[in-house]
This record gives C-alpha cells, structure tokens and sequence, in this order.
C-alpha cells in the first residue's frame, strides 16, 4: 500500500495505528506475526530488519538460525480484526551474515520471486497471472455442540462425518440436501450476507473479488472466485484473502475450514488455479488454429504440468486429506490429462474463457492446504520444463478427453494415468522428479527434503492412529 516509510509512518498517524505488526510464513504455509510499538518503527527496519529465531518456523537448518524480517510496505493493510489500531505486513526474510545478510533461499516468498525471475530468464515469458478459486465450509464455532436442527445455520461437523444422512429424515424444509447447494439462493442461502462482507472485505485490501457463491456442497460450503494477478502478488494475496476469510467468520461466531474434505460423502474443497503467461504485455496462450484455441507454447506448458503432476502434487496437494477429495463423483479430478469444460480432468480449458487476453486454462487439483507461494512456483517450472522440453500432451497420450472420466471403460481407465491416491504416492513421485524445480536455484535441495520429511511424517501419523471407521469394520471381526 505504501511507496515510502514516511508514506506509511502519515498513514500511522492520521489514523492513529498503535502497532505494527509483522506476518511471517513458515514453511508449511501458516503466518505466524510478530508486533512492535508504532514508536519502534523507523526507516532502518527496511534495511536492517526484526531479528527473529528462524528455527521455529520448519525450515532446514543454516549455520545461523538467527534471521531478520524485512518488512515490503506495499503489502501493508490496516488489521479490521484488532481493537488497537495495527497495520499489519509481509516481507522478506533474510539470514544474518558477515559481512552482508543474505536473502533466505527457503523462504517461500522468495522462492516466489526466484519463479519469477527464473521465467524471464528464459525468454519465454515475463509475466505468469494467476487466478485461484477459494473453496471452503463455514461451521459453528463450537461446532460438537451446534446441530443443524439447534442453529438452522451450518452443520456440525462431526455429526456431518459420523452420521451422515440421519439428519436429513427430519424437517427438510428450507434445507439444503447433501450435494445440492451449488448457487443456492436466500433463505436456504443463510450465508450470503457473511460471504458479502468477506468479499467487501477482500476487495477493501486490493484483492479484486470476481464473483462469489454458495457451493455444491451442503450447507456450509461456499466459493469466492477473485480477479487474476503477477504469481508472488496472487501467493501474497491468497495468504491475505485466508486471513480476512477466517477472521471475519470467527468474529462472527464460525469457523472456516479450507480442508479439502471435511465431510464424508460430500463435495470437496478445491483451490483451482487459473493460469497465462505474457511477454511485453502480449498473451502467449492464444492461437485460433490450436486445439482449443490454445498456442503451441500453451499447450507445452500444459504437457510440462502434466508430465510432472504425481510430484507437483506434492506441493500443490500437501496433505494427507487432500487425497480424500482426489476422487470419483465430486467435481474433483482423478485423471492426469487435459480437456475443454469437463471438470473430471486435472487441466480443464473453459470453453467460455474466448478472448486472445483471456485465454487460459486451470489447474484443477491444487487445494488450499497448500503453500501458495511453493504451488504457484512449482507449477510454473513444471510448465517452463514443458515449453523448453517441447511436450506435447497429445502425443504423451495426456489427451485431450473431453468426456466423463468418472465412467470410462476399464480399458480406457488403463490408458489414461491416475493422479496419486495418497500423500505419499506423491511424495514418492516427488522423490524421484525435481530436478525440474531446481533451474536458476528457485527450488533449494535442502528445501524438498526438508518438505519430504515434513510430510512423510504427516503421512505416518495419521496411517498410525486407529481410524474411527475401522472399528466399525474390524471390531467384532
Ligand atoms: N468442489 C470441487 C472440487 O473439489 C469443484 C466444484 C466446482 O467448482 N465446480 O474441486
Ligand atoms: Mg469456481
Ligand atoms: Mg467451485
Ligand atoms: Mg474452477
């Protein structure tokens, strides 16, 4: 927001802000914030930073866990959820050395840059915009204890999994039924005002909102599309966007879950990334003779994300829940292919989508449990690894399918490779492809291990810990 420090320190001023408060991610993907006294901050912040202990936030070890924030003052919002007066902002984290400090190669926002600079280094483009699609669920905020029939608002979430369906025999009027909330509108709705207010709110802190809905899913389940923008700026964004999303709905009372399936037999949620490239302001995915109006160098792009899906999804598909919305039925994909408007595949092209500047096609797998700035920067290289390397996705048999994979024949089933079915069959793809992470340093080595044991220990907690469900199973067996 600000272009200057005495720009943000009038700012301060004029609106009486008490603290300045400082969002640092950590590896996995979560803020964590730091605040100084609005007398505490001055000029040299920029250049000298906040020192903090890095070896709390996930990263692989340096020689000096020692490190400093530098705060980007454009990135600088008032905090709406304070009662005193904060600005709050992202910035950049860089280790402390003699006889410079040096910019920390694992720190996600700058991979993001890397990304970014590594993809002009190229020549193939100079810009990526990028447009996610934010799906979650709003719950009560104590959510054991507020049954759909005792609030009429949303559902709880454990008699959701647990119980699904039994509620439904009871007083169904005005009831959205499981599946059946796709645009759904007023009064079985009930969730349109706090959704506006997200929006307004988004839109208040430079996060142009596209559209927003109810979703598929029951109630509860809702979707807010915002307008496209440069990969680093959208991984900030979307960070900001899950702040202002969450705190609003715990202000009120809810929770928000972006998990990728919280309820058994119910739609997901995705984070569908929207993606073109540009050079010197012309867009390179337009070609009236391609397939789909796609450019030879969009369609490489898209052979390069699909040649590369199993180990992208590791960090586009980080969690061990991200592989119980990865199926069969649910608008999900399952397949690692590409076609025009059909939603079972992992690329889909949207037919509407016509227009040289807007022509564009989205990832469909990516969920919000991801880090933004490490999925965004993934799928970049892995579409930068398919125009150097010239892929073309129909010959490499990744389609285009344009019909329903959710019932092909099992001949064709075996024809068309699967997505992986589980955090560590990811994991496993990515252990034995990165090296298209690695060009120009955007990807450190230490960082990919550092998130392959990060995750396998995920994996191991939840294979380890009795399911609920196997006891319904197993138990008198
Ligand atoms: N919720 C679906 C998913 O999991 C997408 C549904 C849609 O946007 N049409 O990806
Ligand atoms: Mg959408
Ligand atoms: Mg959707
Ligand atoms: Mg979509």
């Amino acid at each position: 927001m600000f272009g200057s420090f005495d720009e943000a320190l009038d700012f301060c001023n004029e609106q009486a802000i008490r603290m300045i408060d400082f969002k640092i991610i950590d590896l996995l993907g979560r803020w964590h914030h730091l605040s100084i006294p609005l007398g505490r901050f001055k000029p040299e912040i920029l250049e000298y930073g906040i020192g903090f202990d890095g070896s709390n936030y996930g990263f692989a070890p340096v020689e000096n866990s020692d490190m400093v924030f530098i705060p980007d003052l454009s990135t600088a919002v008032y905090d709406p959820f304070t009662a005193v007066p904060t600005l709050s902002m992202i910035g950049d984290i860089f280790v402390i050395a003699q006889p410079d400090n040096y910019r920390f190669d694992q720190d996600p926002r700058s991979i993001a840059v890397k990304a970014e600079e590594y993809m002009k280094s190229t020549g193939i483009a100079d810009e990526m915009r990028i447009g996610p699609e934010f799906e979650f669920h709003v719950f009560d905020h104590v959510s054991y204890e507020c049954s759909p029939q005792k609030s009429g608002f949303t559902i709880d979430a454990k008699q959701a999994i647990w119980n699904s369906g039994d509620n439904e025999k009871q007083n169904l009027g005005y009831k959205i039924p499981a599946n059946g909330g796709y645009h759904v509108a007023p009064p079985q709705d009930i969730l349109y005002d706090l959704r506006a207010r997200m929006c307004l709110l988004m839109e208040e802190n430079k996060i142009p909102v596209k559209y927003h809905h109810h979703e598929v899913g029951g109630p509860g389940q809702i979707e807010i599309e915002v307008e496209f923008g440069p990969l680093r700026e959208m991984a900030d964004r979307t960070m900001l966007a899950k702040y202002l999303i969450k705190n609003l709905a715990f202000q009120e009372g809810k929770t928000v879950t972006f998990m990728p399936k919280p309820i058994f037999a119910e739609a997901g949620n995705g984070m569908h990334v929207h993606m073109h490239l540009f050079k010197n302001g012309e867009p390179l995915f337009y070609d009236a003779s391609g397939y789909s109006n796609l450019s030879q160098l969009a369609l490489n792009f898209i052979g390069g994300i699909l040649q590369h899906a199993p180990a992208l999804l590791a960090f586009t598909n980080p969690s061990t829940n991200s592989y119980k919305r990865l199926i069969p039925g649910y608008e999900a994909p399952v397949s690692v292919c590409f076609a025009t408007a059909n939603r079972s595949a992992v690329i889909r092209v949207p037919a509407y989508a016509k227009s040289p500047y807007h022509k564009r096609f989205e990832f469909r797998s990516s969920d919000a449990t991801c880090n933004p700035y490490l999925a965004y920067s993934a799928i970049l290289m892995a579409g930068l690894d398919g125009v150097q390397k010239k892929i073309d996705p129909v010959a490499a048999g990744f389609g285009p399918y344009d019909m329903n994979l959710y019932n092909l024949s099992p001949e064709k089933q075996a024809q068309i490779k699967s997505l992986p079915r589980s955090l560590d069959e990811a994991l496993d793809a990515l252990e034995k492809d990165y090296e298209f992470l690695l060009p120009g340093g955007v990807f450190p080595r230490r960082l990919i291990e550092i998130w392959i044991e990060n995750k396998r220990k995920e994996a191991r907690k939840v294979n380890e810990i009795p399911h609920p469900m196997e006891f319904e199973l197993y138990y008198d067996l």
